[in-house]
This record gives structure tokens, sequence and C-alpha cells, in this order.
């Protein structure tokens, strides 16, 4: 595993394999069945909610209900925007960037 902040390719393969099993769970119908998106809270109708992933499944993340939202397309498409302002941020010098230690970051 690296974590230049790409997943290598099984990981990403097997967690959007159990993010399909998970959405046709009946636990998913409950989290989707209030029609709330997680991020805005915005209510929306079932078909609109999309399953996000709070760690991105290229970053690491897997598909356990402790990292699954239902969140509307908007949302969801903006997380994706502000992921790829991210990996740009991270080629800027250190003190532009509010540091982010989440990640192992171990002081050297
Ligand atoms: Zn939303």
């Amino acid at each position: 595993m690296n974590w230049d902040g790409r997943a290598d390719e099984d990981h990403i393969k097997r967690e959007r394999a159990k993010a399909r099993e998970l959405k046709a769970s009946q636990w998913w119908k409950q989290q989707i069945g209030p029609g709330l998106c997680h991020h805005c809270g915005g209510k929306f109708d079932k078909k609109e909610l999309t399953m996000d992933h709070l760690i991105p499944v290229a970053r690491g993340g897997r598909s356990v209900k402790s990292n699954v939202v239902p969140a509307c397309r908007a949302c969801n498409q903006t997380r994706g925007h502000k992921l790829d302002v991210e990996r740009a941020f991270e080629s800027l010098p250190s003190d532009v960037v509010t540091s982010r230690t989440d990640e192992g970051d171990d002081e050297v």
C-alpha cells in the first residue's frame, strides 16, 4: 500500500464491488429512506441520492457502514471536485496548506 494518494487497483475493485452489495442491502435502504443528504441536509428523492464514501475508495477508504453516507448528486460531485483541488494543493509549499495529519503524517 502506498500513500501518495492512490490506493492500489485491487483495493479499488474490491471496495467498489462491496459498495454495490451494500447499496442493495436493507441497511442502505434505511439510510436513504428519509431522503436526506448527509452533507447539505437537503431532502431528495431516493433516486437522487448516491452512496458517498467519506474516505474515498481511491484513497484507501472502505465500503463499510461507517464510511458511506447518502449524498445528493450535487454534493457528491462537489466533493469529488474538492478532492481534485486538494490534490493540486499538495504540490504547494506546506505553509500555504492547512496541514492534514489524519493519514499518519509522522514527524521526521
Ligand atoms: Zn447534498
